[in-house]
């Protein structure tokens, strides 16, 4: 798999049933999702615990360490 194709799969295919950090119950969707330098980040929220929680996709190791905004 090429670079490319790593982000084109990142920044168009939203994850989907994700286990819930605490309970272990599969989330169908995230409530949120946020694309950043390098990474995306996804806010998720268990309907069975209300346990919220955020992942992170980080697609372009390089960008994500060093941030354009960074000091
Ligand atoms: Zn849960």
């Amino acid at each position: 798999m090429t670079k490319a194709d790593l982000v084109t799969a990142h920044t168009t295919d939203i994850p989907r049933h994700n286990p819930c950090a605490q309970c272990g119950t599969p989330i169908a969707q995230p409530d949120w999702v946020e694309p950043g330098a390098g990474r995306i980040s996804y806010l998720w929220t268990c309907r069975a615990c209300n346990y919220r929680f955020e992942a992170v996709a980080i697609f372009d190791p390089a960008a994500a360490e060093h941030p354009p905004l960074a000091a």
